[in-house]
């Protein structure tokens, strides 16, 4: 049986966000068992969404990497970055040479809105400009036009409120951060005032959470406006935030009452928070001049969910951008199993399941957003992660995982160069991080980033 210091168990890792690294992390860990882990990354960077997606002001956020550079450290890992799984190797090559597979790779498609307008230009998902100011190398292309005084973002999760907070920063806070340095000039010299943040439901249904609703109210340049009557709930609403698990939303509606009744002290900005409005359409001759909403009420479903119904009553804000924050969801991998319509792959408990057959595939697993969808913080798919290698270590304590036909660690390293010459190792991650830490180091900043795969990769060599 595999999982001996002669005949390790093999396990393919397929994503370096949170989710691959708990999954490599509880796999070299495991007691009785000697693991060899390959962790791949179609970017030669690490981490995921905590290097391109969580703000640049929220840097403690950030330091959940050094639990992951221990990782990195444990005998039996090994990274291979700028290696994208289905186009460098596929998942049947993978599955010839690991006695496992988990698929950890995120949701890093966006999904729209379907209204009429949603393409003008100045229409953006909210993870192009949070990609973009993050310096992730396939949006550094994009051209964000930030001459508009009023920017819409729909969506209340938090990052809707992180990209209405970033717009409104003031040059002194960005210039301490690792945003981008055309971020930087472009958020600055922006010439928004105004940022109106749309919520489908009410206060009390709202997905964003405690800390960074505060942080709304605490901005430098901007005033948070509420407007009361949006706070005020209905009987369902209000029922439904009294049970212990609803903290988070019984604080969220104290917060915003907080901020209904609050005076404006005439920061040069502004940001508003609307509640029980929907976008129908987007407006504009050849490009964003006005977003149109329907006013929604709450019904109570039978299911006990609390849902928005249009009343028809609409309403025109004029804006020249619109950031859509309304979810995620996967990609399909070639041969792998997945679930369209959640933009997940299909699992149990972390097993991938076959949805034609309705039965668990030998060998293949996933993690992270990819499994459960795009919900929860990065600390969730700790736990996440570890229902998965449970399983796996089950399967192989079972004798449930085939032996690959070949697993040699050599061989796999030599197929994936075939395709991809420059596959960055975790010591030329390790350069890159040097180098952008150095960079920073004069400036005050904890970094400057390479937003560019030919510079990471140049630096990864040095
Ligand atoms: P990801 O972090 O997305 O990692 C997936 C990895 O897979 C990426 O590195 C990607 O390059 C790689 N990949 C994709 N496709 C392939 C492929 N085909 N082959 C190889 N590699 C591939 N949580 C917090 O706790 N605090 C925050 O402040 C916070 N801010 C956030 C801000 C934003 C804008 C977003 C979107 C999320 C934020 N989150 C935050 C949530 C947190 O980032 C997620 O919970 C977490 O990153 C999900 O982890 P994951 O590993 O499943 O996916």
């Amino acid at each position: 049986m595999a999982g001996t210091p002669d005949n390790p168990l093999r396990v393919a890792v397929v994503g370096s966000g949170p989710a691959g690294f708990y999954a490599t992390g509880h796999l070299l860990a495991a007691k009785d068992v000697t693991a060899s882990v390959d962790l791949y990354d179609r970017l030669p960077t690490p981490f995921g969404l905590v290097r391109a997606g969580v703000a640049p002001d929220h840097p403690k956020i950030k330091s959940v990497t050094k639990v992951y550079e221990k990782t990195a450290a444990r005998d039996g890992f090994r990274f291979l970055g700028n290696v994208e799984v289905g186009r460098d190797i596929t998942h049947a090559e993978l599955k010839e040479r690991y006695h496992a597979v988990i698929y950890a790779y995120g949701c890093e498609r966006d999904r729209h809105m379907g209204i009429e307008g949603e393409d003008l230009p100045g229409s953006w998902a909210a993870t192009e400009f949070v990609a973009w100011y993050n310096g992730h190398p396939d949006y550094q292309d994009l051209d964000f036009d930030l001459s508009a005084k009023r920017a819409v973002v729909i969506g209340n999760g938090n990052v809707a409120m992180d990209v209405a907070r970033m717009l409104v920063l003031p040059r002194e806070e960005l210039e301490g951060t690792d945003t981008t340095d055309a971020a930087i000039e472009a958020i600055a010299e922006s010439g928004v005032e105004e940022v109106v943040i749309v919520g489908r439901r009410g206060p009390a249904q709202a997905a964003f959470t405690n800390p960074e609703l505060r942080e709304l109210g605490e901005l430098t340049d901007a005033d948070v406006i509420v407007d009361p009557a949006e706070v005020e709930l209905d009987r369902h609403s209000a029922r439904s935030i009294e049970g212990d698990g609803e903290i988070t939303h019984r604080r969220n509606v104290e917060i915003l009452t907080g901020y209904a009744g609050r005076e404006p002290v005439g920061k040069p900005k502004r940001v508003v928070m609307r509640f029980l409005r929907s976008p129908v359409a987007i407006h504009g001759d050849g490009k964003v001049e006005s977003i149109e909403l329907v006013h929604n009420e709450l019904e109570h479903g039978g299911d006990g969910r609390i849902r928005a119904q249009s009343t028809g009553e609409r309403e025109t804000l004029e804006c020249g951008l619109v950031f859509r924050s309304i979810g995620y969801r996967g990609a399909p991998v070639e041969g792998v199993p997945f679930d369209d319509w959640h933009g997940t792959i299909p699992n149990q408990e972390g097993r991938i399941v076959d949805p034609s057959a309705q039965n668990v595939v030998p060998g293949e697993y996933v993690a992270g957003w990819v499994k459960r969808g795009p919900s929860g913080v990065i600390g969730t798919n700790k736990r996440d992660a570890q229902e998965t290698v449970e399983h796996v270590l089950d399967d192989l304590a079972e004798g449930r995982l085939a032996d690959p036909r070949d697993a040699d660690p050599d061989g796999v390293l030599a197929l994936v160069r075939e395709r991809q010459p420059d596959v960055v190792a975790y010591d030329g991650w390790e350069a890159i991080d040097a180098a952008e830490k150095a960079a920073g180091e004069p400036l005050g900043r904890p970094r400057v980033k390479f937003t560019r795969i030919e510079e990471m990769l140049a630096s990864s060599r040095t």
